[in-house]
């Protein structure tokens, strides 16, 4: 009997996030209630139908593959690097590119959960913009968008404030690192 890991309705949560879709109109557009979508994204794996949450999947472009079960290995992971995309993350650096102010996600592993080792957000696996694997780096390799959006700024010396935010979180990461629990299984 296959389950469903609540990683990958995580992952479905998310995917939602970045397509700007409610719980309502998912719900709407495959057939089911709202309530059991939400029901689903909070990890109640058996909210849903394995044929709707396949519905689900392909409406919001995630691959449905046989290997998100809650017994498969965990070497058997979704495509795409999981990253936090909060920006105000201390996982998330910012640095100044062409004058722009992007962020580079740090890569995060999986193994232990979903969510952000550093502030609890759910990770996200994929580009908020056109839905790609998310790969190494701080933009999209298919449509070029940031993984994590910078915060507007305007009358501010970009260089000086990303300076100041990496001096900040050089201090930041060095105290979570001394209190954070051994990761690994
Ligand atoms: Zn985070
Ligand atoms: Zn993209």
């Amino acid at each position: 009997m296959d389950t469903i890991s609540t990683a990958f309705c995580q992952q479905l949560r998310v995917a939602r996030r970045a397509k700007g879709l409610t719980q309502a109109e998912l719900a709407q557009r495959v057939g089911c209630q709202q309530s059991a979508v939400s029901m689903m994204e909070a990890g109640r794996t058996t909210a849903l139908a394995h044929e709707t949450l396949a519905r689900i999947a392909a409406e919001l472009g995630v691959t449905w593959a046989a290997t998100e079960h809650a017994a498969a290995p965990a070497a058997a992971r979704p495509a795409g690097q999981a990253h936090c995309p909060d920006p105000e993350c201390p996982s998330n650096v910012p640095f100044v590119v062409n004058g722009a102010l992007v962020f580079w996600p740090r890569p995060q592993s999986t193994s232990v959960g979903s969510h952000c080792a550093w502030c609890g957000e759910v990770l996200a696996r994929i580009c908020p913009a056109c839905g790609m694997p998310a790969s190494a780096g701080a933009c999209c390799r298919a449509c070029g968008a940031p993984y994590v959006p910078g915060p507007a700024m305007r009358d501010t010396d970009v260089e000086t404030w990303a300076a100041g935010r990496r001096r900040q979180l050089a201090d930041l990461r060095a105290l979570l690192v001394e209190t954070a629990p051994a990761t690994g299984a």
